[in-house]
């Protein structure tokens, strides 16, 4: 044992959707904390609006690993929905090709912009059999009912329903305007299972050759990883109704000793230039379109730029103040004898008043702030002030590179893709996804990289 003090940690708090409310953080199991985000549905690039809550998730992830000695994070992946069969038709491409390299490509967008790879990536087409499994006991349990080959959940056997979005179930069906399914009990009752077409993709079930319905996916996947009840869950606000008021419905029904998620987190939305990206409006953005005007590391900082639960403004104007701020910081780190990673002890404290403000309902902005406090003191010459800058940075994925790299224009090619790929693969290897593994293997081949796996871990060099 060390005769360093121990030093104090902030209190986490954060706000809860469900209580609507800031409140404190109090995992089941503070040795152990467990995150579930919803990931993308796999047939297109992603674009700057997904990035939000992915970078939300994984500024919450890297602040609860500093404050808990262990953390499971699962993000999951989308790969069976019509959006993906209706693009591969398009394209003229199989299914598995489509969802295969478009996962390559957010794993890409999102290494680049320095964001860790979930612990666990579960698929959605992989787990076809815990879905099958809980619609078979929430239609032996009442909660849900089959109809001319689809099963449906029935919204009115469960009481709480409406509970986490705070909308009235009676409401919503007699405001809904859409034609109702003639097989459907009630307007509001959702599908758990759907029949499939010959040229559809399809599994067999009790209830004929089918596929799933969205919302049990992430249901069957948090429970697999997770079980019945977990700490906290995540995405953007667009999620909240219905995705995650049918998730919790579903998986409360089923596991009623369960609790589900704890906490609720959900990220506000992102505007360009003042509206709602549309590609209609000419304004819709991808995360490649920004890497090809700008350093990753600047798109990072301008969208963590606003507390996740305030809308964000993207301007072009932003992302050129963000790499200019950049710039500073990257200064201060030169100015204050941060040259590399030797430089900076990685066991130096965390600055206070960026973990306060993180540990506040993750306050980016202030957090920002703090960064720039520290950044007047390197650049006035004060080394602990510039090793203070880069962990405090390093807590929001910032400041990855060194100074000279980043001068140099190179920040986005750095080892850490390398590594960050990595990891992924030891991710999918952890899963059970060897194909997954074994495809970014090839990827990191195609990039020169040989990788070497010890029973120490694997390392890896330049061919
Ligand atoms: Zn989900």
């Amino acid at each position: 044992m060390s005769d360093a003090p121990q030093r104090l940690q902030p209190t986490l708090s954060l706000h809860d959707s469900q209580r609507r409310a800031t409140v404190p953080f109090e995992p089941i199991n503070p040795e152990h904390v467990t995150v579930y985000y919803c990931g993308p549905t796999v047939y297109d690039l992603a674009h700057i609006g997904n990035l939000r809550a992915m970078l939300t998730a994984d500024v919450l992830v890297r602040l609860l690993r500093h404050l808990y000695p262990r953390v499971t994070f699962v993000r999951n992946i989308t790969d069976v929905d019509d959006k993906i069969t209706a693009r591969a038709r398009a394209n003229g491409e199989d299914i598995a090709t489509l969802t295969q390299r478009t996962t390559q490509e957010f794993h890409a967008d999102l290494a680049a912009l320095g964001v860790l790879p979930p612990d666990i990536e579960p698929r959605a087409t992989h787990n076809i059999g815990e879905m099958q499994a809980m619609i078979a006991r929430l239609i032996d349990n009442g909660h849900a009912y089959e109809a001319e080959g689809h099963v449906l959940f029935s919204v009115g056997s469960f009481a709480a329903y409406g509970a986490l979005s705070g909308r009235n179930p009676d409401e919503l069906e007699a405001g809904a305007r859409v034609e109702v399914a003639p097989y459907k009990k009630a307007a509001g009752d959702f599908v758990l299972w759907k029949p499939s077409d010959a040229d559809q993709p399809g599994w067999d079930s009790p209830w004929g050759r089918g596929r799933p319905g969205w919302h049990i996916e992430c249901s069957a996947m948090s429970h697999r990883y997770l079980g019945d009840s977990f700490d906290i869950h995540g995405g953007g606000s667009d999620l909240l109704f219905p995705h995650h008021e049918n998730e919790r419905a579903q998986s409360l029904c089923c596991f009623p000793g369960g609790r589900f998620a704890n906490y609720w987190v959900h990220n506000a939305m992102l505007l360009v230039d003042g509206e709602k990206m549309s590609k209609s409006l000419g304004n819709f953005l991808t995360i490649r379109d920004v890497l090809a005007q700008a350093p990753a590391e600047a798109l990072r900082l301008l969208l963590l730029g606003a507390q996740y639960r305030s809308t964000l403004n993207y301007t072009q104007a932003g992302l050129a103040e963000a790499r200019r701020t950049l710039d500073r910081f990257y200064r201060a780190l030169e100015a204050g004898g941060v040259t590399d990673a030797a430089s900076a002890p990685v066991d130096a404290p965390m600055p206070s008043g960026v973990l306060e403000a993180l540990a506040d309902d993750l306050n980016t902005p202030k957090a920002i702030a703090e960064l720039h406090a520290l950044a007047d003191a390197a650049l006035a010459g004060s080394h602990e002030a510039a090793v203070a800058l880069r962990q405090g940075a390093g807590l929001m994925g910032l400041l990855r590179a060194s100074p000279g790299e980043w001068f140099r224009g190179a920040a986005s090619e750095g080892d850490d893709v390398i590594d960050a790929l990595i990891a992924e693969r030891l991710a999918a290897r952890k899963a059970r996804d060897f194909a997954r593994a074994d495809a970014l293997r090839d990827e990191l081949q195609a990039k020169g990289i040989i990788l070497e796996d010890t029973r120490e871990g694997t390392s890896w060099r330049r061919a």
